[in-house]
């Protein structure tokens, strides 16, 4: 922001991908940047959502933080039975998302979405969408990821106090559900968001080798 005409810098809009720019125009409040040339295409992340109850402030800018630099395509809060959280502050996270983005050299940025009811939500669940629920009654047991389909998908975190046993029900009775455990021990809901993306990421996504 200190620069001044005639600078060159890489900016990029998540549609087309980076380019080089230069300044055009320098003002106190505003300024003018021409665009030069593409210098990095669109890289999209796989079509993975990442749906979490949002916990306490800073926990949740990092959970927004970790899902853009992991390869997240969506995110979405969801007010659980048991989600302290009545609101968040959208564009706060979505800024956080944009944040991530650039510290990393990314291309795109994941949508973050309002606060969604997880009930209503799944009510009109695309069929289409598997959904990795991170059960943590099933801390130490549950099947490998590695044989899941690839498509679309969703991971499904809960807040600290964990989901309810109506949630629960409802949810492994959706089709299209794979229930999984994250390792012996329960993690804290931030933790298991970075745990359950490069599990993910690992096993179905953009950091398969073939
Ligand atoms: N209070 C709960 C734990 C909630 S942890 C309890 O003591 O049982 C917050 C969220 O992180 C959980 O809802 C789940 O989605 C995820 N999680 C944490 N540890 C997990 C594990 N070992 N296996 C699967 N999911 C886990």
């Amino acid at each position: 922001m200190r620069l001044g005409p005639g600078a060159e810098l890489l900016v990029f809009n998540g549609r087309e991908g980076e380019f080089l720019a230069r300044v055009a125009q320098a003002g106190k409040r505003s300024g003018e940047l021409e665009c030069l040339h593409l210098t990095r295409p669109l890289q999209e992340p796989p079509d993975l959502w990442l749906l979490f109850a949002p916990i306490r402030k800073a926990r949740t800018d990092f959970i927004v933080e970790k899902a853009a630099e992991l390869g997240a395509a969506r995110i979405v809060p969801v007010q659980t039975a048991f989600t302290n959280a009545e609101r968040i502050r959208r564009e706060r996270l979505q800024a956080h998302a944009i944040e991530a983005a650039e510290q990393c050299g990314g291309t795109f940025v994941p949508e973050v979405t309002g606060l969604h009811k997880l009930d209503r939500l799944l009510e009109t669940w695309p069929q289409e969408r598997q959904i990795l629920f991170c059960d943590e009654a099933l801390v130490g047991g549950g099947p490998r990821l590695a044989q899941a389909r690839p498509g679309p998908w969703a991971i499904l975190i809960g807040p600290e106090g964990g989901f309810s046993q109506a949630e629960r029900a409802r949810i492994r009775a959706m089709p299209n559900v794979t229930a999984i455990s994250l390792g012996p021990r329960i993690l804290r809901a931030d933790t298991a968001a970075v745990a359950a993306l490069t599990l993910w990421q690992a096993a179905l996504g953009d950091w398969k080798s073939s």
